[in-house]
């Protein structure tokens, strides 16, 4: 166990260690020490985000201390299975769509077509007939 320079004002009354081994070493000292495991049973080492060294207590989650910060997360194997799939299944839609838009174009440019042979041959337009 050691004990490093004065505590801070947070840090008051608390021990401060140099490494999580050393804290979790203390810990293990404290439980051995005391019969009462069920104080004893929430009892973590943490970081301090005051002094940058480990100390050890109850864990309430407060919001300045934090034990280890949280980066970004890495997908699961599912998360890029999944990704994979949604992303053929939207490709598929795609193709499907654009295949959509060609053949409407198509029967436009035929119609077009059609409905100037219709103007050539001196006949009057129609206008298309829902089916
Ligand atoms: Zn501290």
């Amino acid at each position: 166990m050691e004990l490093i320079g004065e505590p801070m004002s947070y840090c008051a009354g608390k021990r401060k260690y140099r490494s999580i081994e050393l804290a979790l070493d203390a810990l293990d000292a404290i439980k051995a020490k005391n019969n009462d495991a069920q104080r004893h049973k929430n009892l973590k080492p943490y970081r301090c985000a005051i002094c940058d060294h480990w100390h050890i207590g109850h864990d309430h989650k407060k919001a300045a201390i934090i034990a280890k910060p949280k980066g970004p997360k890495e997908p699961t194997p599912g998360q890029l299975r999944r990704a994979r799939r949604r992303a053929a299944e939207k490709a598929v839609r795609a193709f499907l769509w654009q295949d959509r838009v060609e053949t409407l174009r198509y029967l436009q440019a035929a119609v077009d077509r059609e409905m100037q042979a219709y103007a050539a041959a001196g006949r009057q337009k129609v206008a298309p007939q829902p089916m």
